[in-house]
């Protein structure tokens, strides 16, 4: 039905739209390069469409009729596709097909696109990614995959308009002609995507290619105006440019993949472009950090971001970090659970509740700091069940929040099922830990800060689901910031001169 159920082992981070779709990752790929907030009507996938075609039966609205994959499944997927189009507010939808050619899974999908072409005649465009696999020991890169892939897909019915070619090296003179040749596509619809030195370069390097312009000829869009980059390119420039470097720890219980905080990486990166400084993540695996070796792990880096998880593995390390941060005055960003664990931490080191916990990780404890939601109490399924999208946030007046955000009145995005327990509010706030954002209506704590530390803000909810490249999140470029002072290294002058 969608990820919110998957271990990040195996798909890598659960993105979380506006509206509470928790999604692929892929999702946020579209926001940060968009600036567009995506919904529930972005992202289909098989579960779903089988759901709704079997729901549908059995409310009779097939009227008896045998239902098949065709053409109800093809059905239920183009009417996702078109969703958006029906909403009558964009000139493009773009419709991304998971997988590969040939794949058992995608076929449904294949032959739905199939169907569209038909109907929809010029106002369809279909680009086919390929793969130019590149031999080292005779260094040459082969199109016969490339070939290959599409024949498959002619025998599917579908006949791509473009070919985007993945490729590790340039492509060699007459390689265009041939693929074109063998593939019954025009030569200038033939689209080299070099790996370039970051995601970012992406759009600049399609559009070096030209696929702007054979998409729009395709489509028959004459005279569409020049896009206007600027702001892209300035975002690059200064990417490219830094003037310091930081070091950021990254404490969290999937550091071996880091898809699983993707979202997290990429905010870091678009706050390090903002403030100039090239941002090195140092990512420590939470279960291996105890008080012994904490200082070793964790001395000399200028700020510690505790991620967002569940479960009880590798929360004692979490806590552990924010004890040194705390201690050591270290700028610290806790974002979800690790703005749990910064509670929990408080209540154990700073107001001698030994036992303080979330009733998550114990649900005995005597001193629940982390408590669930009263309306999750009931709830039995898992998927989809969550505190899940955006939520509205006040600010209190004089914060740290108030500094970075600006604003009195934000909203957020969440997904968890804990809440800081009101009840040990009062304790917090006179021993120094102060709630700085409040949801208006439920009074749930979004936001805590610690007084008496240079940068200390835990966040109950997941601003980097919310940073893009032309909107990086305040609170990521602020903590970077933040960390620049406590000690980023200034680079030579030489090698930035070098790099420009
Ligand atoms: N496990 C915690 C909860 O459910 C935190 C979730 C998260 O970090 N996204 O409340």
């Amino acid at each position: 039905m969608d990820p919110g159920t998957l271990n990040p082992y195996e798909h890598g981070e659960c993105y979380v739209t506006e509206d509470g779709a928790e999604t692929d990752l892929d999702l946020g790929h579209y926001e940060r390069f968009l600036d567009v907030h995506t919904s529930r009507a972005n992202n289909v996938t098989t579960g779903r469409i089988y759901q709704n075609v079997i729901n549908k039966e059995r409310r009779g609205e097939f009227l008896g009729k045998t239902v098949q994959v065709i053409p109800h499944i093809t059905d239920e997927i183009k009417s996702h596709i078109q969703a958006l189009g029906r909403k009558g507010i964009y000139d493009f939808v773009i419709t991304e097909v998971g997988g590969t050619v040939g794949d058992i899974e995608s076929l449904p999908y294949v032959e739905a696109i199939r169907q569209l072409k038909w109907q929809k005649g010029r106002d369809c465009l279909t680009i086919h990614l390929t793969l130019l696999p590149y031999l080292g020991t005779t260094g040459e890169l082969k199109t016969k995959p490339t070939q290959h892939s599409v024949k498959e897909l002619l025998s599917l019915g579908v006949q791509p308009d473009v070919l985007v070619c993945r490729t590790e090296h340039p492509m060699v003179k007459g390689m265009k002609e041939k693929i074109a040749l063998f593939c019954n596509v025009d030569a200038t619809a033939v689209i080299e995507s070099r790996d370039a030195d970051t995601i970012y370069d992406v759009p600049m390097l399609m559009q070096e290619e030209g696929l702007d312009e054979v998409v729009l000829r395709k489509l028959g869009v004459a005279n569409a105006p020049e896009p206007d980059l600027t702001s892209w390119k300035d975002f690059l420039r200064r990417y490219k440019n830094p003037t310091s470097e930081v070091h950021i720890g990254l404490v969290g219980k999937y550091v071996e993949l880091k898809d699983a905080y993707k979202s997290i990486k990429e905010a870091l990166e678009h706050a390090g472009a903002t403030n100039e400084s090239k941002v090195h993540i140092k990512w420590v695996h939470s279960e291996k950090l105890t008080a012994k070796n904490v200082a070793k792990h964790l001395g000399g880096l200028s700020g510690i971001l505790v991620a967002p998880g569940f479960g009880n593995r590798g929360i004692e390390g979490k806590i552990e970090a924010i004890k040194y941060a705390r201690e050591n005055k270290v700028p610290f960003l806790g974002i979800c659970l690790g703005m749990q664990a910064a509670v929990i931490e408080f209540g154990r080191n700073v107001l001698g509740f030994a036992d303080a916990n979330s009733t998550e990780m114990n649900a005995d404890t005597a001193h629940p700091v982390i408590a669930m939601m009263e309306d999750q109490k009931e709830i039995e399924n898992k998927g989809g069940t969550m505190r899940l999208g955006a939520y509205p946030c006040k600010i209190t007046d004089g914060s740290l929040a108030s500094k970075v955000y600006q604003r009195k009145d934000i909203t957020e995005r969440h997904r968890h099922r804990f809440e800081f327990n009101n009840a040990f509010l009062n304790t917090y706030k006179k021993a120094g830990m102060v709630a700085t954002g409040i949801n208006p209506q439920g009074k749930l704590v979004e936001i805590v800060e610690i007084k008496d530390h240079p940068w200390f803000m835990g966040v109950q909810f997941h601003p980097e689901y919310r940073s893009t490249v032309a909107k990086p999140h305040p609170l990521f470029v602020h903590f970077v910031a933040a960390a620049m002072k406590e000690g980023a290294v200034a680079l030579a002058v030489e090698s930035v001169a070098e790099k420009a």
